[in-house]
């Protein structure tokens, strides 16, 4: 038992391969009941090369979680990585352009656990760079949607 370490599939992805920003398929299952969940990976920044600071990385990620669900997306069935790649683009054009302070949900001390760390200015500027290097389809060859 103690020698049974669980595997984190992402730890198992060689980082310095793939091409970032991009929507990776990770896994389908199926349920008791025959539902089927389908995972992906949205990766917005290529490894190692570039980070989002925690206010717009935070801010992105609350916004993002009325839109998508968050940095690894859960769905119902089965998607092709265009459509999810292209939910990403439509979910980064709203912050980018549209969004304004009252689109970012839960920023308030009762309804998230770091409420004074966010900035929507970071999170349109980290948008709109993600945007204009386009979101492939693909982790490994560039298939912008
Ligand atoms: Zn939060």
């Amino acid at each position: 038992m103690a020698d049974e370490k669980p595997v984190v599939e992402s730890f198992q992805l060689d980082h310095t391969k793939v091409k970032a920003p991009y929507v990776r398929y990770i896994d389908t299952q199926t349920g008791p009941n025959g539902d089927v969940i389908s995972n992906y990976d949205l990766r917005l920044v290529q490894p190692n090369e570039n980070a989002i600071p925690t206010g717009g990385l935070h801010t992105i990620e609350h916004t993002i979680a009325v839109l998508l669900r968050g940095f690894h997306l859960l769905t119902w069935g089965e998607h092709s990585t265009q459509d999810v790649a292209k939910a990403l683009k439509e979910a980064l054009e709203f912050i980018a352009y549209e969004a304004t302070w009252d689109d970012v949900p839960a920023t308030t001390i009762e309804s998230c656990g770091n409420y004074r760390d966010h900035s929507l200015f970071t999170a349109k500027e980290w948008a709109k760079d993600i945007l204009a290097k386009g979101i492939s389809s693909d982790p490994f060859e560039r298939k912008v949607v």
